[in-house]
């Protein structure tokens, strides 16, 4: 074995290996922010130019970098030319996202003129790294992209340090930041309007002393600007490090991006309410809904000199309907029914909802008495003189009552009650006022 293979490489034979080994080779002028490419393979065939601008091509890393941390802006900063300069060697390892691959490259900086002129040389590492670094990536891209922000809070040393899920480099993950009652101050100004008081309730360093027991997660959903100014769904998050010590009380913070779901459940749950407000046959408000509608109205009526009155409607004889048509026909008799009272109300401010059965409760605002006798007359009358498919002609019974400043709702639907009884023992096809 010849043990001294190695004694025969000289220098020149190294500048061949790098020739033909390194997988791209710059100069670079930064004081005319020029580069010049010797030698281009793999990659950087398309990454890089023969020629170009040292600013573009910096810009054009950085830009691929696959890292929204701050650090990386300052690493930036260090290559471009009116802040940067290579005193001495640099190295550092790039990641860089190119056609939605990750390429991780060594680069390597030499001052070769003391007139700002350097080499770089750019390699692109072994491939099993990559895979695996690339998992790893995309994993950090997921956790990126819903969770916008984090930190580690010591709320004994009031401190904060961020923790960038995306940080890359090999510096210290942690940074010490601005002191957490301080960030608290600064960050509910991000916070929607609405959501202030309970963004402050629950960062309150007295309030988590007091809530988040170790290893427990808390969270909060609220409105939060993001950087182009619009408020989006957030899902603030606190988890209570472990600790037995009550006077060691670390927390992570995190906010997660939550827009798109909270907007559909938003959405889904306005569905909900309506559907939950709703007589299904008629598409009136249910008994539910009108009842709370009517006892709102009636409460406000003591601070309110609106005219406000009750009318109750109550089909006659529409037992004789079912019994004689079934059930198919009475349903499709009562959707007429409604439909014809509806017109009636709708160049009013009247809230119409179904008290059940073929009983309905009309809540009127801003109408005198006389009027609304007038409209449930002439109501009455268009019902009576109206043909229903199949079931011919009906008629109906109509109690109206005026609400009174110290009306309390019981009195007030007892009234009405009366009245439309008053109307059906008078004989029903009537309108009676209590
Ligand atoms: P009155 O003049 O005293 O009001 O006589 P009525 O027959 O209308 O008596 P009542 O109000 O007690 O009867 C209401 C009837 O309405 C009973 C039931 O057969 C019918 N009904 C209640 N809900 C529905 C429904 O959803 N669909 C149909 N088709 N009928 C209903
Ligand atoms: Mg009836």
């Amino acid at each position: 074995m010849d043990l001294k293979k190695i004694e025969k490489y000289t220098l020149d034979d190294i500048s061949v290996f790098f020739k033909e080994n390194a997988d791209a080779i710059l100069i670079v002028d930064a004081k005319l922010v020029i580069y010049k490419a010797i030698s281009r393979k793999g990659i950087f065939l398309d990454l890089i130019k023969e020629n170009g601008n040292y600013h573009d091509l910096i810009e054009k890393l950085w830009l691929n970098f696959n890292n929204s941390s701050n650090k990386i802006t300052s690493d930036y900063q260090v290559f471009t030319p009116s802040i940067g300069k290579f005193d001495g060697k640099y190295s550092k390892r790039l990641k860089i996202v190119f056609d939605n691959t990750l390429y991780i490259i060594q680069m390597t900086i030499y001052p070769i003129a003391d007139n700002n002129i350097y080499m770089f040389i750019l390699d692109e590492l072994d491939n099993s790294e990559n895979i695996q670094e690339f998992l790893t990536n995309e994993k950090f891209n997921t956790i990126q992209n819903t969770y916008l922000f984090s930190m580690y809070v010591d709320l004994i040393k009031d401190t904060t340090n961020s923790i960038s899920v995306t940080e890359i480099s090999d510096e210290p993950i942690n940074s010490n930041e601005i002191k957490y009652t301080d960030w608290r101050k600064m960050i509910v100004n991000m916070i929607y309007a609405d959501d202030q008081s309970i963004f402050l309730e629950r960062t309150d360093p007295e309030y988590l002393k007091k809530n988040l027991a170790p290893e427990r997660t808390m969270s909060l959903d609220c409105q939060m600007k993001n950087l182009e100014g619009k408020y989006i769904w957030v899902k603030l998050i606190f988890r209570r490090a472990e600790t037995n010590n009550a006077d060691d009380f670390r927390f992570v913070f995190m906010i997660q991006d939550i827009h798109e779901n909270s907007v559909k459940l938003l959405s889904a749950l306005k569905k909900f309410e309506g559907l939950a407000s709703e007589d299904p046959l008629t598409g009136l408000y249910n008994h539910g809904r009108i009842e709370t509608e009517i006892y709102n109205a009636i409460e406000n009526k003591k601070e309110c000199e609106r005219s406000l009155s009750i009318m109750m409607i109550d089909i006659d004889y529409f037992k004789k309907v079912n019994d004689t048509l079934g059930h198919a026909i009475g349903d499709i008799t009562l959707k007429h029914f409604v439909a014809i009272i509806c017109d009636f109300f709708k160049f009013y401010n009247i809230k119409v909802g179904r008290w059940g059965g073929d009983e309905f409760v009309a809540l009127c605002y801003d109408i005198k008495a006389a009027e609304l006798m007038t409209i449930a007359e002439n109501m009455r009358i268009k019902i009576s003189e109206t043909k229903f498919d199949m079931a011919g002609n009906i008629t109906c019974s109509i109690g109206i009552t005026e609400i009174n400043k110290n009306d309390e709702v019981k009195e007030a639907f007892e009234r009405v009650d009366k009245a439309m009884y008053a109307a059906k023992l008078n004989g029903r096809n009537g309108v009676m006022v209590k």
